[in-house]
């Protein structure tokens, strides 16, 4: 045990499990309840009915959110210090990992769209990690006397295609050609990292300027999802964040600190499985599987110490190459329902979020 958790501390993968209460189809339905919480003890206990008899596998995570957990518990309690880290000039990445409709975008996002109009600068409660983590770190410089400047980028990740999703193109004028003709290539740098050529990076200097950025993002995310006909359950997306502060020594020498947040709601872990190989789409199934797969084998490798880390299997493991790994802090948000509806995805999500620890 002891040394199981030395081996956690030192690749800094932290593994949380969150359960969403039930909907409102599920309330009317009364599904059973099949997962259980126990946020003290860290555990989740999914009940399973086997030949008529019940039985229950628990599952221990670094922390355990039940349905009545909140936006902001969870952000204090396991993202404040991933920011602080970041400030401190180290590059962290977030996952939310689970089946569609278990509440990654909802822990991720939230409500960011009501972010700006909230009493003088307050947060509205659903606001997810993304806005929460915007705001303590405009909070954090505003607070030092320390030049600093601030820069974003938001790309969708779709069939192993990257697609900008702060590209100032209308709207209106997307067209399936330009979508399917003009996924921006992902190359080496020449220093060890990758680029996606063309991306477009903002420059912000307040959180407000994120907010509108994040809006405008989600806005082309939902709008070329029904021009394309795809559907968000398959793509990732990835908002980074990159921080530079300078600082003077007590020498007087000057010290640029750089750090970056990754925040990456990824497509719905039913992707990984059956689902996508039968409908004709096994193309598609499979890249998305090769994401999805090799980030678990890379993670896997990473807190295994396998010599052989392969970030270059899939594009999701090479945008985020220097921010997994070494210094740097991971964190993976597994997202499940309460439901016996979803008890099969339910135990792949625990098995994958599992094998991550
Ligand atoms: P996903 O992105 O995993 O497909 P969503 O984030 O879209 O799932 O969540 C599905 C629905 O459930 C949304 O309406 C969302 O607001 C709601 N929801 C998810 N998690 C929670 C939660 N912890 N508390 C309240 N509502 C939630
Ligand atoms: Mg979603």
């Amino acid at each position: 045990m002891g040394s199981r958790h030395e081996k956690e501390k030192a690749v800094n993968v932290q593994v949380l499990l969150r359960c969403r209460p039930f909907n409102e189809d599920e309330l009317r339905n009364n599904a059973p309840q099949v997962v259980t919480c126990n946020d003290y003890q860290r555990e989740v206990s999914v009940t399973q009915t086997i030949a008529g008899k019940q039985f229950d596998r628990v599952f221990t995570f670094d922390k355990v959110f039940g349905p009545s957990a909140k936006q902001r518990d969870l952000y204090d309690q396991a993202v404040v210090p991933i920011v602080n880290e970041v400030l401190e000039g180290f590059n962290c990445t977030i996952f939310a990992y689970g089946q569609t409709g278990t509440g990654k975008t909802y822990t991720m996002e939230g409500e960011c769209r009501k972010a700006k109009s909230g009493p003088k600068g307050q947060l509205p409660a659903d606001a997810g990690v993304i806005p929460r983590a915007v705001k303590q770190i405009f909070d954090t410089l505003e607070s030092q006397n320390a030049e600093y400047s601030v820069k974003v980028t938001f790309l969708e990740l779709y069939n192993e295609e990257i697609t900008d999703l702060l590209a100032p193109e209308e709207l209106s004028k997307i067209t399936l050609e330009d979508k399917q003709k003009k996924p921006l290539p992902l190359m080496e740098d020449g220093k060890g990292g990758v680029l996606v050529r063309g991306l477009e990076e903002e420059i912000v200097t307040s959180a407000d300027e994120i907010f509108s950025l994040l809006e405008r993002g989600s806005a082309k995310r939902r709008t070329a999802e029904t021009l394309l006909n795809k559907q968000s359950s398959r793509s990732h997306s990835l908002f980074s964040i990159t921080i530079h502060i300078k600082e003077a020594t007590p020498e007087g020498e000057e010290l640029i600190k750089c750090g970056k947040l990754n925040l990456v709601d990824l497509a719905g872990s039913e992707n990984i499985s059956r689902s996508g190989a039968r409908d004709g789409r096994a193309r598609e199934a499979g890249e998305i599987n090769k994401s999805l797969l090799t980030l678990g084998r890379v993670i896997t490798a990473l807190v295994e110490h396998l010599g052989h880390v392969p970030y270059r299997d899939s594009k999701l493991t090479r945008l985020l190459r220097d921010s997994l790994g070494g210094r740097t802090k991971t964190c993976i948000i597994a997202t499940v329902s309460p439901s016996v509806h979803c008890l099969e995805e339910t135990l792949s999500t625990l098995d994958y979020a599992h094998r991550a620890k």
